[in-house]
Parts: structure tokens; C-alpha cells; sequence
């Protein structure tokens, strides 16, 4: 479903070069529920957003649903984007003045989905990630857990074949990070979507179908995690 070869991306500082990502090759499933973890400033929030297509790489290529990036133009990404990736933050993103339902319903308004399917969806979503009862509430009425949960479902709601979550769960005290991680692998599961997901947290390892550890822009090694608790999760 996503493919990366030989991706290269270095910044620019001055007359320093800063090589973020080294030649980087990579091959993901629809889905399946990758977690890359590696020390802060690896490159790993680099590689999502490039697999995302939200930056270029300046060199190698990426290759999404049958899509190579690098060939699409500004206006193309941009659909790309809207139609086939979601994205969760660590820190919600959130808007203080909108409900629940209103959040998940926003990207779909812009999608020029129709009035009640857009209402249909968001609230499918929301009950999806178990916030049915809770979907007409602010933020500020939400906790850390909930609001994650919104975030997941304004990602959900998109139906996209790509979904990125970058530290999902790095705000959330265990419990509630674990039912993130639950909640995304249910979601590769149920919709064969493929999900990548940035975790430094060695508890969420064993719920992963795939582990990337990255360092230094380079992936150290590629394994399934020793018991995998993901399909045992399958039905709790
Ligand atoms: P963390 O775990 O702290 O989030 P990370 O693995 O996500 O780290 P990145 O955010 O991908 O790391 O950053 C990798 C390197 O690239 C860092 O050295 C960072 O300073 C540099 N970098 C990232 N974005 C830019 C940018 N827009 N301009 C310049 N340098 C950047
Ligand atoms: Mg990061």
C-alpha cells in the first residue's frame, strides 16, 4: 500500500548539512499496524510526514495507492492528502469551540461529502472509538484520553487508506495510551487500513504488528514484536 525507496532528506542550516534521512527503504501492508520508535531526532516525524506527503523528499521515491509523490502536483497532493491519508498529533489538535461531532464532522464538510452523510460518518466514528455518548461535549469537557479518541475519529471518519499517528499516545498516562493503541489496531484490522504510528513507548510494542527501530535516519532493524499481542487483542 506505501512504499519507500532510497528516500534521502537533509535540511539546510547555514553552510551545515543536517542528512535526516539516509537512503531509507520501506514496504507497508494494508492493514497492518507499524510502530517506529528511536531516540528524539531520528528522523521519525521526517519520515511520516514525507510518507504522508505533507514534505518532499529530495531524493528516492514514494510510492502511495498506486500514486508515485514526487509526480503529483501541488494541487494533487493536496487531494491525495485530503481523500486518503488521516492524521493524529500528540497534541490533538483540537478545536476549543467545537463539539465533539462538529471536530469529525469539519474535514468531511471539506471533502464536499453530503449534509447527512457527513453527519452519518462522524457519527459512526465517533461511536467507533467509543465516544457515541460524549459527542456533543467541548474539549475543555473531554480528558487527554477522550480527546485523542476525537482526534482518532476525525481521522477515521475520512475512510482513508493511510493513517498516521505521530506519538498518539505520549500524553496519555498508560491506560488511556493503551486503548489509542487498541483503538488503531482495531482500525487496520476492521478497515484494512495501514497505520503508522510513532511510539517511544516500549509498553505499546507488543500491540504492533510491525516494529521499525530508526536511528540516525536509518532503519536499525524490522521485526514483528516477540509476542505479538495483536491478534490475541483481536477479540477482547
Ligand atoms: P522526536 O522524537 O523528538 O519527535 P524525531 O525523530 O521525530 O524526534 P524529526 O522531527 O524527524 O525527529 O527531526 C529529525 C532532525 O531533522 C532533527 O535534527 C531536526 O532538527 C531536523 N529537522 C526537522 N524538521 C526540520 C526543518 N523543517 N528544518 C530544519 N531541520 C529540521
Ligand atoms: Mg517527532
Amino acid at each position: 500500500a506505501l512504499q519507500a525507496r532510497s528516500v534521502h532528506k537533509s535540511f539546510v542550516s547555514g553552510h551545515i548539512q543536517n542528512t535526516v534521512l539516509h537512503d531509507l527503504t520501506l514496504d507497508m501492508r494494508a492493514g497492518e499496524l507499524t510502530l517506529i520508535s528511536g531516540p528524539s531526532g531520528c528522523g521519525k516525524s521526517t519520515l511520516l510526514a514525507i510518507l504522508s506527503g505533507l514534505q518532499p523528499a529530495d531524493a528516492g521515491e514514494v510510492r502511495a495507492l498506486g500514486h508515485e509523490l514526487s509526480g503529483l502536483s501541488m494541487r494533487e497532493l493536496e487531494a491525495f492528502r485530503l481523500q486518503h491519508t488521516g492524521f493524529v498529533f500528540q497534541g490533538f489538535n483540537l478545536f476549543p469551540a467545537l463539539t465533539a461531532l462538529e471536530q469529525v464532522e469539519l474535514p468531511l464538510s471539506y471533502m464536499g461529502l453530503d449534509r447527512n452523510v457527513v453527519r452519518k460518518r462522524a457519527m459512526e466514528s465517533l461511536e467507533e472509538v467509543g465516544l457515541g455518548p460524549r459527542m456533543r461535549m467541548l474539549p475543555s469537557e473531554l480528558s487527554g484520553g477522550e480527546k485523542q479518541r476525537v482526534a482518532i475519529a476525525r481521522a477515521l471518519a475520512k475512510q482513508p487508506e493511510l493513517l498516521f499517528a505521530d506519538e498518539p499516545t505520549s500524553a496519555l498516562d498508560a491506560a488511556n495510551g493503551q486503548i489509542i493503541i487498541d483503538i488503531l489496531h482495531r482500525i487496520a484490522r476492521a478497515h484494512g487500513t495501514t497505520v503508522l504510528c510513532v511510539s517511544h513507548d516500549p509498553r505499546l510494542v507488543h500491540h504492533a504488528d510491525r516494529v521499525l527501530a530508526m536511528e540516525d535516519g536509518r532503519i536499525l532493524s524490522d521485526h514483528v514484536p516477540p509476542a505479538s499481542l495483536a491478534t490475541a487483542t483481536e477479540h477482547p
